[in-house]
């Protein structure tokens, strides 16, 4: 509940200025709720009226994207980038070829970014961008020419010093591959941080594929030890999801003591008591692009099902949701609170409805949110545009343990952030402080 008569007033303004956009709505409520605390504190927040310039983007962009398919047929789509935030570094945030993807996506994923990117202690402000561009089911020519189409009109908004891209859902380092080649032959630059989650033989960071699953384990051993004297091992583990983020957060939990018994993708889930054999995962989901379903041929101690959202009722210690927002809602919470789970962290952007959230933080449940939790993928991304401004690479140990320490470091300023704010434990508060705090001043030191 939002009760701060000013905070209610900016609010009232995001409404109005922004309708039919509800993820977006749900992020800057959810931040606007955690700064009535802040205001209690430090009201210079409010006499500038820097909160009613952070609720805003810098700027918005959608373009058109035509592309040929394997028939010869013209098809188009719609891309964007929204460039929220500049105020401590280059905007930086992935892209997402998504069905769903429209500008209330972009808005909502660009704004919990600023803080995100804020909290890793690196220079770098926030994005994130897309197209309605679904990749499942297209040729490798195809996704060819629509990544070309879609920076030929995207090169001339981005940079090493303006806005660096990456990835996100649906845009892996295929997609990054084909974007970058098309931003080097149009600028004639071999610019290499203009981009990052590049291959390795072009300026690509090692532990990038790694870097946010990792860090999601890396940030939950951290939680599990500095507020519950608790550790991953022997504990059971749910993690939705099959991607990016869901496979490393597994390699990470299992070599981390814990046993990851379910996963899911979009058409179902799977259930392996005996713990998820992760190389049959990566077979069928990074190397063919198959269901997860499939693991079942191979693995017969499994069982799967086609509902996903299912997989909460498996009984779990620690529950990592890394598909997709609003994937997990105040049912799906309730049962995990009653089949004992002590430990939740989101790996995936803002899975958890405002209702699921605060059912979590009223039962006890250690909550990590999206945006400190997930934040290892920005952080190496920022990593390699240190190497590529360098002309360096680091070895596999160095990132690592880079990111070992950057997760560290969100942990405790949000944990500290918590209990300076008055509500000790909660991160979600916590995280937004921490975050807005550093660039909320250097919006104000810059005349915004
Ligand atoms: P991927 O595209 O690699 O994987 C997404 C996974 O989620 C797939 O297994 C997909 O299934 C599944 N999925 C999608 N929608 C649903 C749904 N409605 N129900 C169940 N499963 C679903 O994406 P990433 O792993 O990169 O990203 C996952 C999340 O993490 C996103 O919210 C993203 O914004 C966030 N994130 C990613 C970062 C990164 O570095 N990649 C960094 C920080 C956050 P299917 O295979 O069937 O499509």
């Amino acid at each position: 509940m939002l009760e701060n008569k000013y905070l209610q007033k900016v609010y009232g303004t995001v409404v109005k200025r922004n309708p039919g956009e509800p993820e977006f709505l749900q992020a800057a409520r959810e931040v606007l709720e955690s700064l009535e605390p802040l205001l209690a504190i430090r009201p210079e927040y409010e006499q500038s009226g820097v909160i009613e310039a952070f609720v805003e983007p810098e700027r918005f962009i959608s373009f058109r994207v035509p592309w040929y398919d394997d028939s010869g047929r013209l098809q188009i789509n719609r891309g964007y980038r929204v460039q929220f935030n500049s105020a401590i570094g280059p905007y930086k945030g992935g892209l997402r070829f998504h069905p769903t993807v429209c500008p209330s996506v972009i808005k909502f994923l660009g704004f919990e970014q600023i803080l995100k990117n804020s909290l890793t202690s690196l220079p770098i402000g926030g994005g994130k961008g897309g197209a309605d561009f679904d990749p499942k089911g297209k040729s490798d020519a195809e996704v060819m020419r629509f990544c070309q189409s879609f920076m030929t009109e995207l090169y001339r908004h981005i940079g090493q010093f303006t806005d660096v891209p990456a990835g996100d859902i649906g845009v892996g380092g295929r997609e990054i591959g084909y974007l970058f080649g098309q931003y080097r032959r149009i600028t004639g630059r071999s610019e290499s941080g203009a981009l990052t989650g590049k291959g390795l033989s072009f300026g690509g960071s090692l532990v990038r594929p790694e870097a946010t699953g990792y860090g999601l384990c890396y940030f939950v051993q951290e939680m599990l030890h500095g507020m519950k004297q608790e550790s991953f091992k022997d504990k059971t583990v749910v993690i939705s999801g099959s991607g990016n983020v869901a496979i490393y957060a597994c390699e990470k939990a299992t070599a981390l003591g814990a046993r990851v018994v379910a996963m899911c993708d979009s058409a179902g889930f799977i259930h392996d008591p005996e713990g998820i054999k992760l190389d049959v995962i990566k077979e069928i989901k990074l190397d063919r692009r198959g269901r997860i379903s499939e693991y079942t041929d191979q693995v017969p101690s499994a069982q799967s099902s086609p509902c996903n959202s299912d997989i909460w009722n498996v009984k779990c210690d620690i529950a990592l949701p890394c598909a997709t927002q609003n994937e997990l809602d105040e049912k799906a919470t309730e049962t995990l609170v009653k089949n004992g789970v002590i430990a939740v962290a989101e790996g995936a952007n803002m899975p958890c409805t405002l209702g699921a959230t605060e059912i979590f933080l009223k039962a006890g449940v250690l909550f990590g949110p999206a945006k400190a939790a997930n934040a290892g993928g920005v952080a190496v991304s920022a990593l390699e545009m240190s190497q590529n401004a360098q002309r360096l690479s680091w070895s596999f140990d160095e990132v690592d343990a880079k990111l070992l320490g950057i997760m560290r470091g969100i942990f405790s300023s949000s944990y500290d952030a918590s209990k300076t704010c008055g509500r000790p434990g909660n991160l979600v508060v916590g995280a937004n402080v921490a975050g807005f705090i550093k660039v909320a001043d250097a919006m104000i030191s810059q005349g915004f």
